[in-house]
């Protein structure tokens, strides 16, 4: 499950077979492309792979992929590809309305999470400052800021970059010891601000944090945004799906208040890579950041049946909504949240176990993202050991400074069994470590 192997390994390897000199069977070739996928790869869809948000994958979506690269749809303009367009439009409408936004709001597939967030912070600006889209943003009478909490994904930095605003316009706000956003924090900051003469622009509430699955106080962040004329946007890359869930999506209360809402489908919705999703209820908005007058583009000319090209960021686009529609198509929404719930209650199960084992838990959230340690424990060493023995694929994730292990269920394939197999064998693999470290205290570096 977890490769050892070093690049050079996989170089001398390639340099050897393939100088593309001659021409090879196909058949070969990707029977040799599949071997090294098996062979050098972490298997993140496997049952024990507890990682980082990458699924195990629908068949329905594997289907979709070979479809879409089959007919090759473009999905820069309506008029060429009618049919997948209407396939988006009508999956993206079908999650609009989950998360409780306007019939008429703008949605997009995107390449993931980090495209959507990149679309969410260009539409604000776009609505904020009516000059910036075409003087940018050094004309700008004052500076724009942008309010997230520590436990915010990264994604954030790369986007001040790209959009010239620059990092030192990213807030980040304290969390509180659920590592919550703390709204109070976030208040004094915007005051702060406006009296230095800030622009307080947007805030970012994140629906299940990268570190530690958690959930922002996302009523208490829309009344402030509503209070203080700023957009609210919900990062929900991770935690969105379960929206699809009767019994989980109360935890997202609040999102339906989001001017804009990021939501990936290559995360818990178990379809392949890559396939997020951007969400805003001010279509107008992403109409002013996105459009463009290119005369050689076909033109729909029709208001009903937009160009994507038009009010998203990229340009010539595949078909990534396919395997969405066919996967929820498939299962329906009972299936889809079966297999939402069936993950969740994993994660309970996990938490109970480790509990039950002498393990402490360290974060709390109803998603299954679980953050465990134990007295004494080296987490570097711990992880080593267990992906050498290949137990389960684990992670290290830092949680208020202090370094602990990081288990996600991410597969619609783990069981109860898998559960409880692996909590025992980590504990005596812990056990183990102990027991070294008590006979040979200097030996181990
Ligand atoms: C994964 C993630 C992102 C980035 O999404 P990509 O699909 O990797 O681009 C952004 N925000 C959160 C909360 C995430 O979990």
């Amino acid at each position: 499950m977890y490769p050892s192997v070093s690049a050079e390994e996989i170089r001398s390897y390639l340099t050897s077979r393939y100088d593309f000199k001659r021409p090879m069977q196909l058949e070969e070739v990707a029977a040799d492309a599949e071997r090294m996928l098996r062979q050098w790869q972490v298997q993140v869809t496997h049952p024990r792979y507890f990682g980082l948000y990458n699924p195990s994958v629908t068949l329905s979506s594997v289907v979709a992929d070979t479809l879409v690269a089959t007919y090759n749809p473009q999905l820069a303009s309506w008029r060429t590809s009618p049919a997948a367009n209407e396939i988006e439009r009508h999956t993206l409408a079908w999650f609009a309305g989950l998360f409780g936004l306007p019939a008429d709001s703008a949605a997009t597939f995107t390449s993931g999470g980090a495209e959507a967030n990149l679309s969410a912070v260009v539409s604000a600006l776009a609505s904020a400052f009516p000059r910036y889209s075409d003087e940018g943003l050094h004309r700008l009478p004052e500076r724009p800021a942008i309010y997230l909490s520590s436990e915010a994904h990264h994604s954030f930095d790369k986007i001040a970059c790209m959009t010239g605003l620059g990092r030192s316009a990213l807030r980040v706000v304290p969390v509180d010891s659920d590592l919550k956003m703390d709204p109070q924090q976030l208040v004094a900051k915007i005051a702060n601000d406006r009296e230095r003469g800030f622009v307080p622009l947007m805030v970012v509430g994140t629906a299940g944090t990268t570190a530690a699955g958690v959930i922002d106080p996302l009523p208490v962040l829309a009344d402030i945004c509503r209070e203080k004329r700023m957009w609210f946007h919900v990062d929900a890359a991770w935690g969105g799906a379960a929206i699809v869930s009767p019994s989980l999506r109360r935890h997202l209360a609040g999102i339906e208040s989001a001017d804009s809402i990021t939501c990936d489908a290559h995360k818990w919705l178990s379809v392949a890579m890559a396939c997020g999703m951007f969400f805003c209820r001010h279509p107008e908005v992403v109409r002013k950041a996105f459009s463009t007058d290119a005369g050689y583009m076909p033109s729909s000319a029709n208001p009903t049946t937009s160009d994507p090209y038009m009010t998203s960021v990229q340009w010539s686009r595949r078909f990534i909504g396919l395997k969405l529609f066919l996967s929820l198509a498939e299962r329906g929404e009972n299936g889809q949240a079966t297999m939402i719930e069936h993950q969740a209650r994993m994660g309970d199960l996990l938490r109970q176990s480790l509990t039950a084992a002498g393990w402490r838990v360290v974060n709390r959230t109803p998603l299954p993202v679980i953050c465990f340690t134990r007295d004494g424990l080296d987490v570097p060493a711990f992880l080593q050991e267990l992906k050498r023995q290949q137990i389960a694929w684990m992670s290290e994730t830092s949680i208020a400074g202090t370094p602990v292990v990081r288990a996600c269920i991410t597969s619609f394939k783990t069981t109860a069994d898998d559960i409880f197999d692996v909590v025992r064998e980590i504990t005596d693999l812990a056990d183990e470590i102990d027991a070294q470290l008590e006979t040979a205290p200097y030996e181990m570096n």
